[in-house]
């Protein structure tokens, strides 16, 4: 028997076993997936599932109708590729085909572990506890105001909790954002009701309280830690299959590992960007929807002689809603590109557009989704961008 068998049944994992069947594989696919839960997908779980608003977010996915052997609660230990064989918590499965997609875990605050009161938010059974605390407009106290902490303080403020973000770097968005675009979004925190202290550090965290460096003590019913995640690649480290320094899985342009016909995809895997000359580790949605038809290609076509296959080399994108904002990047810039501003950067709605050489190679918008959708195309392209034009918030950024 052909075996596909998937690791991780997350969006990437579920992602690559629909794109099989959509692109004829005939053989039997197995998805293994250490949660208990119907697959579901992650960005509601800070939004709409953390008010209550929604039931849940499982994926509207017919496994039984699409013939995938879907195997929930099972958790890979490890993998034997020479032996063509993963261990489970339940036996051994073989394989002919291994996809790897076990995505990222959350980092932990150090001192933090099993401090009750203490949570992360990566999983539904996260958002499921935290939907009381917001529920009971407790006094929260937020670690980092990255992505996941800023859409947590949303939902917190909307529930009626008393929200304090501690953020160690001296603005949000530090690792994603340049000093002068994210300060504009540190007065979305106040506008909202919630306290942003930059530049604090965490001492302790006990249960009721945090304590920072500087020796103030902020009581909190909750602590929600968003600091970070890394690959969740460990059950990997006896396999011989390559893991780089931040832990992901080694790929190659075509999402190959460094073992034969075994793949990686999503949260877990870092690949080489031509597009962008460097390695690309992509922690957003949009890369665990795209890699997935990759590989599908890749292992339907793998067979036939000559065959080459598609190689991976997105525009990345993702969104994030936070403070009543639509906000939007796609592609990836460094320091050195030309940044220049669409629109005026107090106002409701404007964008970022960076150029090296003249060519548009990243945009940021915040409640302008036309840019983004325009913004993305000229990205992919490699178009030239005027740079009066991109300045023109009243221009679209690409003709009709
Ligand atoms: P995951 O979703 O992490 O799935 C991996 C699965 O593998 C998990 O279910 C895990 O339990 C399982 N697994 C791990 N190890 C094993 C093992 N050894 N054996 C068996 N199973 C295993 N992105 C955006 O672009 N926009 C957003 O607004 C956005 N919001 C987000 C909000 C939250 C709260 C979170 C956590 C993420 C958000 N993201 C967002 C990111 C996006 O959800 C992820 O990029 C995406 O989920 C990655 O999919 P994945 O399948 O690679 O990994």
């Amino acid at each position: 028997d052909r075996r596909v068998v998937i690791v991780g049944a997350g969006m990437a994992g579920v992602q690559t076993a629909v794109a099989l069947r959509e692109q004829g594989w005939p053989g039997t696919i197995t998805l293994l997936g250490a949660e208990p839960h119907q697959p579901y997908d992650r960005p509601p779980l800070s939004k709409a599932v953390l008010l209550g608003k929604a039931e849940g977010s499982a994926f509207d996915v017919d496994f039984a109708a699409l013939g995938i052997d879907l195997r929930l609660g099972r958790r890979v230990s490890g993998v034997r590729p020479a032996e063509r064989l993963v261990h489970t918590d339940a036996g051994p499965v073989p394989y002919a085909h291994l996809v790897i997609a076990t995505g990222a875990e959350p980092i932990a605050l150090p001192g933090s572990e099993g401090v009750p009161g203490v949570h992360l938010l990566r999983t539904l059974d996260d958002a499921e506890r935290l939907q009381p605390v917001l529920a009971g407009q407790h006094d929260i106290v937020v670690v980092g105001a990255g992505w996941i902490g800023a859409e947590f303080a949303t939902a917190a403020r909307e529930a009626g909790c008393a929200v304090t973000v501690v953020e160690a770097a001296d603005r949000p968005l530090a690792g994603a954002l340049p000093a002068e675009v994210a300060a504009h979004m540190v007065g979305w925190y106040a506008d909202s009701g919630a306290v942003l202290r930059t530049g604090a550090r965490v001492a302790a965290v006990e249960p009721g309280a945090v304590s920072l460096v500087d020796g103030t003590r902020l009581s909190a019913d909750a602590v929600v830690v968003g600091i970070g995640a890394r690959p969740a690649t460990g059950w990997l480290a006896d396999s011989g299959i390559a893991l780089g320094p931040d832990g992901s899985v080694l790929a190659d342009g075509a999402l190959r590992t460094s073992a034969p016909d075994v793949y990686a995809v999503g949260d877990c895997v870092s690949f080489p960007s031509a597009r962008y000359g460097q390695r690309l580790l992509v922690h957003h949605w949009d890369n665990a929807l795209q890699g997935p038809r990759t590989v599908a290609t890749h292992i339907v076509g793998g067979d036939a002689a000559h065959f080459t296959g598609p190689v991976y080399d997105p525009v990345p994108y993702f969104w994030s809603e936070q403070f009543g904002r639509f906000v939007q990047y796609a592609g990836h810039h460094t320091a050195a590109d030309a940044m220049v501003w669409r629109g005026d950067p107090t106002s409701a709605a404007w964008s970022v557009c960076w150029l090296r050489d003249g060519v548009l190679i990243a945009l940021l918008a915040v409640g302008r989704p036309r840019d983004l959708t325009q913004g993305r195309k000229l990205i992919e392209q490699g178009a030239h961008l005027d740079e009066a034009r991109a300045a023109d918030p009243s221009v679209p950024l690409k003709s009709a």
